[in-house]
């Protein structure tokens, strides 16, 4: 398979802040699941879920950080850079006419695979990419776990092994394991406004922009 073929990584969220959960799921999903690379999508507006705490710019701008200095990791900026609502699907279909029938792998963490069902236009997700789960902490991925048109719409898909990702451009669901980490950015931000040091949480270079621009403070400058 040239470069250009092999399944490509994608993903979203709203980093607010990033941490080291999301560094260790890309690049564990890299591994488990080979990946030519993972293209970072940093969310700008969100619309199924609270506004973020910080500006997109600065969302963006701590994922840039986060990411430099690994090769195989690169930031997209067209959903921050947009004024409009971030819509997975949107991104999708753009990703997908600019790679053509190259496979795509949408990664996220269970949490987020299990609220899939009430993301705009759902479906045809399904259809635009792979879905690559991670396993996290506290989220239970059991067939019984999922909700009913969830688990109904991915019988077919389900379970499949890594090896199916490169032989189609969409369409299954595959599992993963991660080193379990019970790091989240509401955890992050609770510390962070109340005073508590978020090392060893983050990357340094992401935790020294975070204090250079005072965010995350119980007042913060946004
Ligand atoms: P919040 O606490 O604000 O909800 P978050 O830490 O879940 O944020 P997001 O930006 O919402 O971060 O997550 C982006 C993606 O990364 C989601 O698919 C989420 O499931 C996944 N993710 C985040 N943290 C982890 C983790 N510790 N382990 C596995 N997956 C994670």
């Amino acid at each position: 398979m040239s470069g250009r073929d092999e399944p490509l990584g994608l993903l979203g969220g709203t980093f607010d802040p990033v941490h080291y959960g999301h560094l260790r799921l890309a690049e564990e999903a890299r591994e488990a699941l080979d990946l030519a690379g993972v293209r970072w999508l940093p969310a700008g507006r969100p619309p199924h879920r609270q506004a973020p705490r910080v500006a997109a710019a600065h969302r963006l701008e701590m994922v840039r950080q986060a990411v430099s200095g690994n090769p195989a990791f690169t930031v997209d900026d067209a959903e921050t850079a947009s004024g409009e609502p971030s819509y997975t699907v949107t991104t999708l279909e753009r990703v997908r006419a600019e790679q053509g029938s190259r496979p795509l792998v949408l990664l996220m963490g269970a949490d987020a695979f299990l609220g899939l069902a009430t993301w705009h236009r759902w479906r045809e997700i399904l259809a635009l990419t792979h879905i690559g789960v991670a396993a996290r902490p506290g989220f239970e991925l059991s067939p019984e776990a999922l909700p009913a048109e969830l688990a109904a719409a991915c019988a077919d898909r389900l379970g499949a092994d890594a090896g199916v990702l490169g032989a189609a451009p969409a369409g299954c669901v595959v599992q993963f394991a991660m080193t379990p980490l019970a790091i989240s950015a509401s955890l992050l931000r609770a510390r962070l406004a109340a005073g508590l040091s978020a090392r060893y949480l983050l990357p340094d270079p992401v935790r020294e922009y975070i204090d250079r621009h005072h965010l995350y403070r119980a007042t913060d400058g946004r």
